[in-house]
């Protein structure tokens, strides 16, 4: 989310993303959780209730959260969210460490 720049799996997907992405404020409240969720609502990925990717996308999430001390389950601003990623994900740069293998890293990596 934090690198979205209009691009996605399809039109559907990118109109759904740019919606959520509008609703969020700081203290919008958001619940962590490490399964499907309103932006795989509209990816041609999510099937049968499950990502076609899930086991990628489980170990990306796994990572975030073991590295931000997060948790699945906890529901809290998103504007925290935000400054824990900052701060332990994007400042001790271990962005690619936790998410280089992923289709979309040339977008997240180059800033
Ligand atoms: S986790 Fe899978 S279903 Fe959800 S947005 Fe990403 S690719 Fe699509």
């Amino acid at each position: 989310m934090r690198h979205f720049e209009g691009k996605g799996y399809s039109a559907e997907f990118v109109k759904n993303m740019t919606n959520v992405m509008e609703t969020l404020q700081e203290d919008t409240p958001v619940l962590l959780w490490n399964g499907g969720d309103v932006i795989c609502a509209q990816c041609p990925n999510y099937k049968d209730g499950s990502c076609i990717s899930r086991d990628k996308v489980m170990g990306y999430d796994a990572a975030v959260l073991n590295a931000t001390g997060l948790r699945a389950g906890m529901k809290i601003p998103y504007g925290d969210f935000q400054e824990k990623i900052e701060e332990f994900i994007m400042k001790p740069q271990k962005i690619k460490e936790i998410c280089g293998a992923c289709q979309w890293a040339e977008i997240c990596h180059k800033s």
